[in-house]
């Protein structure tokens, strides 16, 4: 333990995803001791990152406008719909090169342990999407273990209602793992050899 301040920042650091006690009092002695460090400017990335960062009010994605810049791409095919767990998992299908059309990014998996169940993700926004018959196919591309399968699991009953062809993506991801870990050439297959469900 340390005393006041640096302890403070020591427990801020340590709250963040994926740092723990050392790595926060690492980083904290890194801020501390390099002064080309600039914190200032970071100080300001996070203030500013809050005020100016939102969801793209179609399909959930990050966004620095009303839009994301894929909903607001022209060249993007309106008829495809993939839909992913968090707005990374976009990242990680668009490094694939793989996918041309649109996205809807859920806000999570069901997970009733957690307290999360279809309510509390961006469900009912994407039947809203799919009313008006643009929309051709609906990928569904949640994470390959319980929590995103549940997910598909429901999204394939609801979507069966619709005329609408819905696809997984293919097995020979890990399993169990996140969508954002398979590297690009996985994912890129995944897409390729999707499945129909229902
Ligand atoms: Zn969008």
């Amino acid at each position: 333990m340390y005393e006041g301040i640096v302890q403070d920042l020591i427990d801020e650091l340590g709250r963040l995803p994926g740092i723990g006690p050392k790595s926060a009092q690492r980083i904290a002695f890194h801020i501390l001791q390099t002064e080309s460090f600039d914190v200032a400017r970071l100080a300001e990335i996070l203030t500013t990152v809050r005020e100016r960062v939102r969801f793209c009010s179609i399909c959930g994605n990050i966004s620095e406008q009303e839009t994301c810049s894929i909903c607001r791409d022209p060249r993007r095919d309106p008829a495809l719909i993939c839909v992913v767990e968090e707005a990374k998992d976009v990242v990680a299908i668009e490094r694939t090169r793989e996918f041309r059309g649109l996205y809807h990014v859920l806000g999570g998996a069901i997970s009733p342990i957690d307290g999360i169940g279809p309510d509390q993700l961006r469900i009912r926004q994407l039947m809203q999407r799919l009313a008006d018959g643009t929309v051709q196919e609906v990928i569904i591309a949640t994470d390959p273990n319980l929590e995103g399968e549940a997910t598909a699991t429901y999204l394939s009953r609801m979507l069966t209602t619709l005329e609408i062809r819905v696809t997984r993506l293919a097995s020979g991801l890990p399993v169990g793992g996140d969508l954002e870990y398979a590297d690009e050439v996985t994912l890129g297959r995944a897409f390729e050899g999707r499945r129909v469900v229902g």
